[in-house]
């Protein structure tokens, strides 16, 4: 099934370039009520008729749902009903800050425009601006906050790549992304300038195919020294995520693994999958053995998948060699993720050795380019 929506790809869009975003805020826990509050700049608020209003830095605003409409009070004691309020910047450096005070979320500080309105079980809220403001924080949040220029700007074109390919997800939802890890994790405008410069000096870069195409632009955060294919690990299979050797990110902490397990539980596993106690002694490694990532392991005429084993007992990869050891199951292992695409630790570590962007990707996503975003084309999603 799978295989068959992959050849379906071949069928292409144009992209638009310069492109604006619409992300849906809090789409992880959906709040019923949000504050809205001008950090620099002015905002206009909208209720869709009578009654706007200009916010400055001092006010704050409150929105609760209220069936199908919502509610705006402010703090200085207006308020209102409306099907969709929109707050508009009345200048290009506007910025606000969003909070959904009942709910376990940061404090937001966004830029561009605002629509909040109601939406079953809870509040919809949009905000609009423009894909390049919203990379940096997508790749603060998914490459972390230490690294060289040359590694946050390939995780900007991967962040890009990731963004522009799956910028229709949410079509018929009414808007373009969220901001959860479904799409990429989006915590708001921030301020680490290595981020900001490596987005703004690869600005409507992306990575293709020899076809012209968007990747698909997988990451994690250490392949263990050898990277997984697609194939291997979500059977869509792609000549640019296949496994290739990794030389460069045996330094980092999360190289190395160990983890425990009863032999209870593991056994358990077993008896889910038709294996019995004693069958699976073929998947043991012989003592000092190395990790191979071997998607399945045939035991007792079934298949043990590894990815599997992976997410049951919370291990850090699916690299691993397994030995029982007492009344426990002792794993041990290489790398940190699935495996595919870029390695994190490894695109630090080339970067810290000078090298350039466009290389980086090169050596994670084989036979790929970086090209501007105006000539690419986009799979068409079925
Ligand atoms: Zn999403
Ligand atoms: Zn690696």
């Amino acid at each position: 099934m799978i295989r068959a929506v992959i050849s379906l790809l071949i069928l292409l869009t144009a992209l638009p370039a310069g492109a604006e975003v619409t992300v849906r805020i809090f789409a992880r826990t959906k709040p019923v009520t949000v504050v809205f509050t001008p950090r620099q700049g002015e905002y206009r608020l909208d209720p869709g008729g009578p009654g706007g209003l200009t916010v400055g830095p001092g006010e704050t605003v409150a929105v609760t749902r209220y069936d199908d409409e919502v509610i705006f009070r402010t703090l200085s004691g207006i308020s209102g009903v409306s099907d969709t309020l929109r707050f508009t910047p009345l200048s290009a450096d506007a910025l606000f800050t969003m909070r959904a005070p009942a709910r376990a979320e940061a404090v937001k500080t966004l830029n561009g425009s605002l629509m909040i309105s109601s939406y079953p079980g809870s509040l919809l809220v949009l905000n609009i601006t423009e894909l390049e403001d919203y990379l940096p924080g997508v790749v603060r949040a998914e490459a972390g906050r230490a690294g060289p220029p040359e590694y946050f700007k390939a995780q900007a074109v991967v962040a890009r790549t990731y963004a522009y390919r799956t910028i229709d997800r949410h079509e018929l939802d009414g808007f373009d992304l969220c901001d959860d890890t479904h799409c990429q994790v989006y915590p708001g405008i921030i301020g680490e300038s290595v981020i900001i410069n490596a987005c703004r000096s690869t600005a409507g870069k992306v990575i293709t195919d020899r076809q012209g195409v968007l990747i698909e632009a997988a990451f994690h955060g250490n392949c263990g020294g050898v990277t997984a294919s697609s194939e291997d690990v979500w059977v869509a299979k792609h000549p640019y995520l296949v496994s290739i050797t990794d030389p460069w990110c045996g330094y980092s902490a999360s190289a190395t693994w160990v983890k425990k397990v009863s032999l209870t539980d593991w056994y358990d596993f077993l008896r889910s999958g038709g294996v019995m106690p004693g069958e699976e002694r073929a998947l043991y490694s012989p003592a000092g053995s190395k990790p191979v990532r071997i998607m399945n392991r045939a035991v007792a005429g079934k298949n043990i998948n590894s990815e599997e084993v992976r997410v049951r007992f919370g291990l850090r990869s699916a690299l691993f060699t397994m030995r029982p050891e007492g009344d426990s199951l002792t794993f041990s292992g290489r790398g940190y993720g699935h495996g595919v695409g870029l390695c994190q630790d490894g695109a630090r570590a080339m970067a810290e050795k000078n090298m350039s962007y466009e290389k980086i990707t090169g050596f994670y996503y084989p036979g790929t380019v970086v090209t501007d975003v105006k000539i690419v084309r986009r799979p068409l999603r079925p």
